[in-house]
Parts: structure tokens; sequence; C-alpha cells
């Protein structure tokens, strides 16, 4: 199985009822051949969640974490945990940031069409599961998410370190690459698309018809000689996907 046997616990968080955990895992074997991870923020959702918190809920006055992030004097996890912690508004306010977030229409229907055609979908993101759940709930789609636990306390988003090392690192929390690597272990072979820098490691690692890029992960891979397919709208890339004959 994919994940019922080896669950990791950033997994393990992410399933807040035993139903999502269940409908998550593919029915049959003919199910499971392939496996395409995909980043969440500026990937499948727009705009990414720490721009909308860092633009309306911030406070004025609060440092610039991302350029601290940047500069190197930040990780990329503390620098999204800072400015989650600093949004203010309460949930009703971090509610209305996810009202501002787009998933592509029908993505349920694209998510079954990959599946009929023998791929899995699974979220990696180095944000936080809060926002991510509720986006997949309201497009009333259920797939495997390795993300950054959090939660609402007193008002404020508190997002926490994975608990299981084997799929975090220090930098982002969840470690993209070794997501990637433990799909490749279990499956024949893994797609993956992201935008972003902290996308690189993981996306390297799968062979290029299956590499998808856009943005900063593009201009990454271009700098490093790196092929890949480009792509502007996640459902791109579930064309592109569908086109691949599965073994
Ligand atoms: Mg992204």
């Amino acid at each position: 199985m994919i994940l019922a046997n080896q669950t990791p616990q950033a997994v393990e968080d992410t399933y807040d009822q035993p139903f999502q955990r269940e409908q998550a895992v593919p029915q049959s074997p003919a199910q499971r051949r392939a496996v395409f991870v995909s980043d969440f923020d500026g990937t499948l959702a727009r705009p990414d969640f720490y721009q909308l918190v860092r633009k309306h809920l911030v406070p004025r006055g609060t440092p610039d974490y991302w350029n601290e992030y940047r500069a190197g004097a930040m990780t990329h996890f503390d620098a999204l945990k800072a400015f989650f912690a600093a949004a203010e508004g309460g949930e009703s306010a971090l509610l209305g940031m996810v009202d501002m977030m787009e998933t592509p229409r029908d993505l349920s229907d694209h998510v079954h069409g990959l599946r009929a055609l023998g791929w899995e979908i699974v979220i990696v993101s180095a944000g936080c599961s809060w926002y991510v759940q509720e986006l997949l709930a309201r497009a009333g789609v259920q797939l495997p998410v390795f993300a950054n636990p959090g939660r609402i306390v007193d008002g404020r988003l508190i997002m926490e370190r994975p608990a299981d090392p084997a799929h975090s690192c220090w930098e982002t929390g969840i470690d993209k690459a070794a997501v990637v690597r433990v799909f490749q272990q279990q499956t024949h072979t893994v797609a993956f698309a992201g935008d972003g820098v902290p996308d690189f490691d993981a996306a390297r690692l799968v062979p290029a018809k299956y590499r998808f890029a856009r943005s900063d992960l593009a201009a990454a891979c271009r700098e490093e000689g790196v092929p890949f397919r480009p792509f502007e709208q996640w459902t791109e890339v579930t064309a592109a996907l569908s086109q691949e004959r599965v073994c």
C-alpha cells in the first residue's frame, strides 16, 4: 500500500478523521501504479496563503520575515510560522484568507480522472495543513497531505514541525524530497509539480518527463540546467499526465 503500512506521523497529523485516511488510500492495485506529488500554494492553489496573511492580517511594524528568510537569517519554516502567528483577526479572518484562494474548477473531476488512469495524487506543502485541508474539503476532495501541522490557539494559527523526522527537515518542516523518495520506493512512477525554490530538491528526483515547474522552480531548474516541463495551470499537469502511459 502506498500509505497505510508506512504511515508517517506527518500524515497522521493531517488526518484528523479516520474516514479521510480510509478514502485517501487507493482502493485497487490498478490505482496505485503511479503517484503525482504536487506542491500546494502557487501550484494547485492560488495565491499563496502566506502572501495573503502577510498582506491583509499582519500588523504594520511586524518584521519582514520573508526578507529574513531570503537573507538566510530565518528558515523557511520559521518565517511562515512567524507570519501566521502574527496574523490578527482570529480564525474568521484566517478563514477569510482561505476564501480568497482558488483551486481549479472541477478539481474533484481531475482527481478522479487521474485515479482512473492509475495516478494517485499526493499533496506536499511547506505551508500548514490547516488551510490545505480546508481548501481541499471545500473542493470536495480528499487527498493524502504531507504538510506542517497547525491549529488555531486563542485566535492565532500556530504551525508546528512534523513529528516524524523521516519526512521533515529543519529548513522547511515537511521535507518534500524525502516524501518523493518514499513514494519512489513504493511505486514505479512518481511525478512532481511545483513553483518554488524549496521544491527544487524534490523536483530533481523525478524523471524530466514527470518534472513540472513554473515560476521560481522553473527559474531554479533553468539555472541548474535541470530539464522540466513548464506549466501555468495545475490542470495542464493533470492533462499531461493523463497522456502518459502508466506501467
Ligand atoms: Mg508553492
